[in-house]
């Protein structure tokens, strides 16, 4: 039996996969063209339907260069040029029908539901007879003249003009994405265009008495991290949470995650997290403790405080000091320790030891370089084949820029192929 000769395969569903058939789709050229998506995954769009703790913040409305790891920055900059939030807000609203809403430059679909993203990708691929195979995975890819020849898991073969890899990177892997770009076009390109994955965007772990106590504990402040040479190598400030393994995450933790990570692949072994864990400055707070002391001098130091701090942080900023917050009044602490007590919760230094791996990182670091691909994501020397998403080596930080980058590369991918057919 002769074979369907696609004019384009993209392999995963995920959301750059998903975006890239839409874009394609809705191109005029395009009509009576056949699209297919191969995904692994019994379902399309599995990780973009945890995006955003289930509510998928799609895009931001402040895209900033700064806010991105990358090995070609002018080339990223370029592509937000051509394709940025207002394009991607513009495509939800007009063309999928997705209402969006903002919150301060973060923007949601206004359900709050990531279904409601996955729906509207898959209704309108319906609409426009975009073919989806599932539950099969590509194993390899061999390129014979100007055509690509895909085998499956299940020894299927597939044929196609122009080939896009969107298969993720290599975090939350019972999603789906478990690296696969490197292997499936290693043989089309050569090792020197890879970046190795790691987590990004991933908990810090670390062994200090008490810190399990905290667990569940949520502050608002900002976190440094601080090497082994004493400088200061990331900061963020948001909120901070305490987690139940005994280390800390949290957005802004999550922001700092991918310096640690660098660190510790070179090997620095000590390493430190700075909290704040008031949002406030020292001045401020001890101002405050100073306040207190006199209006609650009958008071343990966790009652006089507790309506500036939650009990479990004076606690286990006490216990540092080794003084225990129940036992004792604010008064039974001469100046020198209300500056002590105050330094620490401004300035609390954690020892990290580690990071949170493949299955609680929100992203990876890492992949196909962006300076290996032109300006339509199209590797450089391999005619027709496309890698866009996760699979580049291109990472934001948390608020809508990941899935940002998913579709402007998917969109500038899906420009370039109806060009090129
Ligand atoms: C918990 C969580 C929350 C997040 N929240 C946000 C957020 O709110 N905002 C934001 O901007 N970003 C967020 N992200 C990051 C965002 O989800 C990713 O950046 C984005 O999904 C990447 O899209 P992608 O299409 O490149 O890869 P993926 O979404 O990972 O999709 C890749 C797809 O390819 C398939 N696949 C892989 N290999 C093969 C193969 N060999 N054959 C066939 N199919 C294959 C996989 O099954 C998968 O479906 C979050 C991530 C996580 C894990």
């Amino acid at each position: 039996m002769k074979s369907t000769v696609y004019d384009c395969i993209i392999v995963g569903g995920g959301a750059a996969g998903l975006y890239c058939a839409a874009q394609l789709a809705k191109t005029a050229f395009y009509s009576g063209k056949k699209i297919l998506i191969i995904e692994g995954g019994s379902r399309v769009g599995n990780k973009l339907a945890l995006t955003g703790s289930g509510r998928c913040n799609l895009t931001n409305t402040e895209i900033d260069l700064a806010k991105y790891n990358t090995d070609d920055s002018t080339r990223l900059a370029s592509c937000f040029n051509r394709y940025g939030e207002p394009d991607t807000s513009y495509f939800y609203e007009n063309v999928l029908g997705v209402v969006l809403e903002k919150k301060g430059s973060l923007v949601y679909p206004a359900t709050y539901k990531s279904s409601t993203v996955v729906d509207a990708l898959r209704f309108y691929l319906a609409d426009n007879f975009v073919e989806t195979v599932l539950k099969e995975r590509v194993e390899a890819i061999k390129k014979i003249d100007n055509i690509f020849e895909l085998k499956s898991d299940s020894d299927k073969t597939y044929i196609t003009k122009n080939l896009v890899i969107a298969t993720g990177g290599i975090t939350y892997p019972s999603t789906g994405s478990t690296g696969d770009v490197l292997k499936l076009v290693e043989g089309l390109t050569d090792k020197t265009c890879f970046v190795p994955f790691r987590p990004a965007l991933t908990s810090l772990t670390a062994t200090m008495p008490g810190i399990k106590g905290m667990a569940g504990i949520k502050c608002r402040g900002d976190v440094k991290i601080i090497g082994g040479d004493g400088n200061i190598k990331a900061r963020s400030e948001g909120e901070i949470l305490f987690t139940k393994e005994g280390g800390i995450s949290g957005i802004c933790v999550m922001d700092v995650s991918d310096a640690v990570v660098r660190l510790f692949e070179e090997g620095d072994e000590d390493i430190k997290a700075v909290l704040n864990l008031t949002g406030k400055t020292g001045g401020e707070i001890l101002q405050m403790i100073y306040i207190r002391r006199q209006m609650y001098p009958h008071r343990n130091c966790a009652d006089a405080l507790s309506g500036m701090l939650l009990r479990n942080v004076t606690d286990f900023v006490m216990k540092k000091m080794g003084l225990k917050a129940d036992k004792m009044t604010l008064r039974d602490l001469d100046d020198s320790k209300l500056v002590e007590l105050t330094n620490l919760l401004c300035a609390f230094p954690v020892p990290i030891t580690g990071y949170g791996g493949e299955d609680k990182a929100q992203v990876s670091s890492g992949g196909f370089k962006l300076s290996k691909l032109d300006d339509s994501m199209q590797v450089k020397y391999c005619s027709g084949l496309y890698i866009i998403g996760e699979a580049v080596n291109v990472n934001g930080i948390c608020g809508g820029y990941n899935l940002q980058w998913a579709w402007t590369s998917a969109a500038l991918a899906a420009e370039g192929i109806s060009q090129n057919v």
